[in-house]
């Protein structure tokens, strides 16, 4: 594979990044995942955006212009000839050469900005998306801005393990009550023809796949309802979903060991990653 370090596109073996990289020592960095079908990159913008809010939050300043990170994007996709899958992209505060709690200078530190490519074929063409996923729920106890894509991703990992464990696929995650995403998606549950996930704030990341499925859901008419819902709830509907970059729209069958409907991938849902797949597709770029 080739991948690309700060400028450079390199053998993924050549890559290097210095011991003392704050995205290393202490996840001081911002990401995201932009998934490629048909060789195209599927809402790159949405990303792209999001990726400068997240370093603004963080006093980040950003080491490459949106046109120079989608030539980047681009370019991956060529020579590692990537049909379907995903580019990775990281951006952390970088190093002054020591560790330290005080961020280093900006005028003299630059970020390390690192891209690489996942070669996923049958990303859209799920066989895990015909099943739909089985779901547990975990308590949420990660930090206060979760609008912000950070690299701690150790409690959402965990999380995916304790799944795993309980012969599972992913877990949601849950604050006194209330459901507040995925691991590493937005959650959703559908009663009767309403579709209902929790409202923006920062307890939540923004999915760019979420601000997409509403609007298509809208567009086709369905009953959106953005508000916070509980774990209880969630047992009881008749559907649900999670939506992410790489997930695209990923019906859930089972919570916590309770069925949701006929325990199999709901219509509604269905219906909603056909429209996302079929419209992202022609937007792709
Ligand atoms: N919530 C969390 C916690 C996530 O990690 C992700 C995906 N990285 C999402 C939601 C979905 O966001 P997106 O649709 O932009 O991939």
């Amino acid at each position: 594979r080739t991948v690309y370090v700060n400028g450079e596109y390199l053998p993924e073996n050549e890559a290097t990044i210095s011991i003392f990289d704050r995205g290393f020592l202490m996840a001081d960095g911002v990401y995201e995942v932009t998934s490629v079908l048909d060789g195209k990159l599927i809402d790159f913008d949405g990303h792209a955006v999001r990726l400068e809010r997240s370093m603004s939050e963080l006093d980040m300043r950003s080491p490459i212009t949106k046109e120079d990170l989608l030539e980047v994007h681009r370019e991956l996709v060529r020579v590692n000839e990537i049909n379907e899958g995903l580019i990775y992209l990281q951006i952390t505060r970088g190093s002054d050469g020591d560790r330290d709690f005080v961020f280093p200078d900006p005028e003299t530190t630059a970020p390390t900005i690192v891209l690489f490519t996942q070669n996923k074929p049958g990303l859209a063409d799920s066989p895990a998306a015909k099943k739909g996923a089985k779901i547990i729920s975990i308590e949420d106890i990660r930090w206060g801005r979760r609008d912000i894509k950070t690299v701690q991703l150790l409690y959402p990992s965990m999380g995916k393990m304790m799944a795993k464990k309980a012969g599972c696929d992913d877990a949601w995650l849950v604050e006194d009550g209330f459901v507040t995403e995925g691991t590493s998606n937005n959650a959703y549950i559908v009663k009767g023809n309403k579709i209902i996930t929790r409202q923006l704030s920062n307890d939540i990341l923004h999915g760019i796949t979420r601000a997409a499925v509403l609007r298509f859901a809208r567009e086709a008419q369905m009953e959106v309802e953005e508000r916070s819902f509980t774990i209880d709830e969630a047992k009881e509907a008749d559907e649900a979903f999670t939506t992410s970059a790489s997930g695209f729209v990923m019906p859930v069958v089972e919570i916590d060991g309770v069925a949701l409907g006929e325990g199999v991938p709901g219509t509604i849902a269905l219906r909603l990653r056909e429209i996302y797949l079929d419209e992202m597709r022609k937007a792709a770029i």
